[in-house]
């Protein structure tokens, strides 16, 4: 009985330590756009690092011709292939492929990882078979920080999510893909080198004008926006015609002092291989909310014998994947089946009806502090771009109906689109930071592969402003 009464102390604490009030999420709004501001200011001025993409037309529906596009995640990587006819309802996805990237591959070497890549892309183009003389264009979709020198170029700044191949930051990521391509003797050419978010926004984009900004839910997180270039303070010369540019937030490296941070975060940030960095990553991301649940189990059943003997399966950092948290989440069993399941696979078996509710509160506080400090992070955005209601830049304190236009962002990534609850979480607290007169003009789109297959789409356009 004392046992039960320490877990439930221990559960109490977590609670307190992921709060998220109102208040609380209005500071982080707040420090979103100050942090965007600062970061657009000067080089460094910020831990968000405000990428410049040199993105400037978005994909509006009149492109045309053949793409591929080939996508590098966090956990997997895509290939497609897409034509446009010159109207939006004409977008064909001819060809698709998703493939989990083997963890061999992440801490390989470049030569290895580039070759596998190019590898996988000779294959799909094979299967087109007659494969008539046809110059292909490839966008490359890269999910990780790139310092962008075009559109079609940049180098690695540095590895995230897991991934860790020493000699690769500062390389030139397109010239990595089309040596490997070349080697095997591939005629196709890296035409567009684009962040997952930016891939995302130009999908968006696509279909409907009025989407100003994409976030990933993946395996990390990130998010991307249209700004004015009059705004971009550290750029000199844009080179833009349209007078905006899409920019790349990173906000993974977001942080707050006002972020609610628990010990299990800081043993986390602690033993993780990319440590003092990507903190609002590991409180968001798909790579990490399974492991955070993990270590309040591991700690609950360090210091009572409500999960039976200590497993040493349980003490394995990321054996818990995120997938599992939200499959006990969302367990609809009356006996709580599936955690009873996915607790054995770890190791834990036979724990009564209690325990397994209290499993599911863990993934409850987790995920619900992760939701909200998400839609706190598009709030940010929203604000920065004067379209959060409250008549900021942009706004000029007008009433509502004179400055709320229409606003879309585009959302993507497999935490997102798969775990419900996230979701729900997440537009429960958008609601609540915007107030209801706002949040009606905000529209969140969700968008599968939106990534991969607006990098084409944007490669499309780029062509078309150049001919
Ligand atoms: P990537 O991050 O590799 O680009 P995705 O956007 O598809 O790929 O995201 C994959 C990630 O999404 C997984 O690593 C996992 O963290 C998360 N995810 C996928 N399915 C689920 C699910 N059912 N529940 C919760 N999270 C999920």
């Amino acid at each position: 009985r004392r046992k039960w009464r320490k877990v439930v102390g221990i559960l109490k604490d977590l609670e307190e330590a992921c709060e998220t009030p109102l208040g609380r999420l209005r500071q982080m709004v707040d420090a979103v756009a100050v942090e965007m501001q600062a970061g657009l200011v000067s080089e460094g001025g910020s831990k968000l690092k405000m990428l410049l993409t040199f993105v400037d037309d978005l994909p509006n529906g009149s492109e045309r011709g053949t793409y591929y596009a080939l996508h590098l995640g966090g956990s997997y990587f895509r290939i497609i292939r897409v034509h446009l006819s010159g109207q939006r309802s004409s977008l064909d996805v001819q060809d698709i492929e998703r493939h989990s990237i083997p963890t061999s591959l992440m801490n390989s070497t470049s030569e290895v990882l580039f070759d596998f890549l190019a590898s996988s892309l000779q294959r799909f183009i094979e299967k087109e078979g007659n494969s008539q003389a046809v110059k292909r264009e490839l966008a490359f979709t890269f999910s990780f920080p790139v310092k962008q020198t075009s559109i079609s170029s940049g180098v690695l700044i540095k590895w995230t999510k897991g991934f860790a191949i020493s000699e690769m930051a500062g390389e030139d990521i397109s010239e990595c893909l089309q040596g490997a391509l070349n080697k095997r003797g591939l005629d196709i050419r890296v035409a567009a080198l684009v962040n997952d978010t930016v891939g995302a926004l130009s999908f968006g984009h696509y279909h409907d004008p009025d989407t100003i900004a994409a976030v990933v839910f993946g395996t990390g997180s990130n998010a991307c926006y249209l700004e004015r270039t009059d705004a971009i303070i550290k750029c000199q010369n844009p080179r833009t015609t349209s007078g905006s540019m899409v920019v790349n937030m990173e906000w993974g490296n977001f942080w707050s002092s006002r972020l609610p941070r628990t010990s299990y975060d800081l043993e986390l940030d602690a033993e993780s291989m990319n440590s003092n960095d990507m903190g609002f990553e590991k409180m968001i991301g798909g790579m990490y909310l399974g492991d955070i649940v993990r270590r309040v189990i591991l700690r609950m059943s360090q210091e009572s014998d409500i999960f039976g003997p200590i497993s040493s399966i349980l003490s394995t950092p990321f054996v818990l994947r995120t997938n599992s948290v939200s499959a006990m989440h969302e367990d609809d069993t009356p006996e709580l089946q599936e955690v009873a399941k996915i607790l054995k696979e770890l190791g834990v078996s036979e724990v009564p009806l209690k325990v397994r509710k209290l499993v599911v509160k863990i993934c409850d506080v987790v995920t619900r502090r992760a939701a909200r400090l998400a839609a706190a992070g598009i709030t940010g955005i929203l604000k920065k771009v004067g379209r959060d209601g409250s008549g900021g830049e942009g706004g000029r304190k007008r009433s509502h109906k004179q400055i709320m236009r229409r606003t879309v962002v585009a959302v993507e990534g497999g935490l997102y689109l798969n775990y419900k609850m996230f979701r729900e979480y997440m537009d429960e607290a958008l609601g609540d930071i915007l107030g209801g007169k706002v949040a009606k003009h905000v529209v969140i789109k969700a968008m599968e592969d939106g990534s991969s297959i607006g990098s084409a789409l944007l490669l499309a356009s780029s062509h078309s402003v150049q001919t």
